[in-house]
């Protein structure tokens, strides 16, 4: 389906069991009631009963084939700590997220695909505007490069060919448990970082062309630290990094999408600048926002579904 927006955006409700909850109608796949009878319409709306299948049907497996046709592609997921994120990211082990399933199905394409293909994979985290990376924990701040050759990369970075799943699948597991064991991210739990997968396709074919695809996902940082009041301290601090970063989110992604912007603020922070050469122009952006159907989160909720229509 050819994309009607710069960025296409998804909503996925989560269900809340034991909770009170909002009474939400889903009148089409793409539109969702909320009980005062606004109308929201989205690319795909999900609904409590969505399957990872479903998700994975609608938005990883056409992003498989942009990142094989040679496209630099994102998905984001954005919504308050508890909305279903790292769900619909990761899963669990049953129920696998996105994530695996992409990785699963990119290397049963690619079988099919007549050429030398190298796959490799990195896992970042930005804390605090620094960027840690997560497959060698002690390479810790590192820097974001750019030049012609090879677009924009994290310096140093741990950037590892994976032969097949099992490796990739490996080595996400790895990263993921250097998340809460560095030892200046302690008491950083994952609502409070963003958590970036990366995985890079070069196709070689035997006419000579290459064909480089590059397909970041995100389980951003909780979208709620933007409007809570911190205190003081490390608390402070988290939340003003995070309020800049999502917010640079938000000014791109509007920038890219209002039609008129001239200035794309992509250096505002690092993850927008990292992102830089993945969000807008001949790049597949998706965004997720996961919403808890819990009246209880109501507000976060609709302040969710406002960044996502913002974005389109
Ligand atoms: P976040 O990453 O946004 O903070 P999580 O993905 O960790 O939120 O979700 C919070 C809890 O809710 C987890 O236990 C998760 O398994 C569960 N959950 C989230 N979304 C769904 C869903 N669509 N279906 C079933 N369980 C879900
Ligand atoms: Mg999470």
């Amino acid at each position: 389906m050819p994309y009607q927006h710069a960025v296409q955006v998804s909503c996925r409700f989560r269900q809340c069991i034991g909770e009170d909850v909002l009474a939400l109608e889903f009148p089409s796949d793409n539109t969702v009631m909320l009980q005062n009878g606004s109308i929201y319409t989205f690319d795909h709306v999900f609904s409590m009963n969505a399957t990872q299948d479903m998700v994975f049907n609608k938005i990883g497996a056409p992003v498989i084939q942009e990142l094989l046709n040679g496209y630099n592609c994102t998905i984001l997921a954005y919504g308050q700590t508890g909305s279903g994120k790292t769900h619909t990211i990761l899963g669990s082990k049953v129920e696998k997220g996105i994530l695996p399933r992409i990785i699963q199905h990119t290397f049963e394409a690619i079988t099919f695909i007549d050429a030398d293909i190298q796959v490799t994979t990195g896992l970042f985290e930005v804390y605090q505007e620094k960027i840690q990376d997560l497959l060698n924990p002690s390479n810790t701040n590192l820097r974001i490069r750019e030049d012609k050759e090879h677009g924009i990369w994290v310096e140093g970075a741990a950037d590892i060919q994976v032969k097949d799943e099992n490796a990739a699948m490996k080595l996400v597991q790895q990263g993921l448990g250097n998340r809460s064991i560095g030892a200046h991210l302690m008491n950083a739990e994952s609502s409070r970082s963003h958590c970036i997968f990366l995985m890079t396709i070069t196709q070689k074919f035997s006419t000579g062309v290459k064909q480089t695809g590059k397909l970041y996902i995100v389980d951003l940082a909780g979208s709620e630290m933007v409007r809570k009041t911190a205190a003081s301290g490390k608390r402070l601090d988290e939340a003003k990094y995070i309020n800049k970063s999502l917010t640079a989110l938000g000014l791109v992604i509007n920038a890219l999408t209002d039609g008129k912007s001239k200035h794309v603020p992509y250096r505002d922070s690092k993850l927008t600048r990292l992102l830089q050469n993945s969000l807008g122009g001949n790049a597949k952006t998706h965004l997720i926002l996961t919403c808890s159907s819990s009246s209880a989160n109501l507000e976060e909720t609709l302040s969710t579904i406002r960044f996502g229509t913002r974005a389109q």
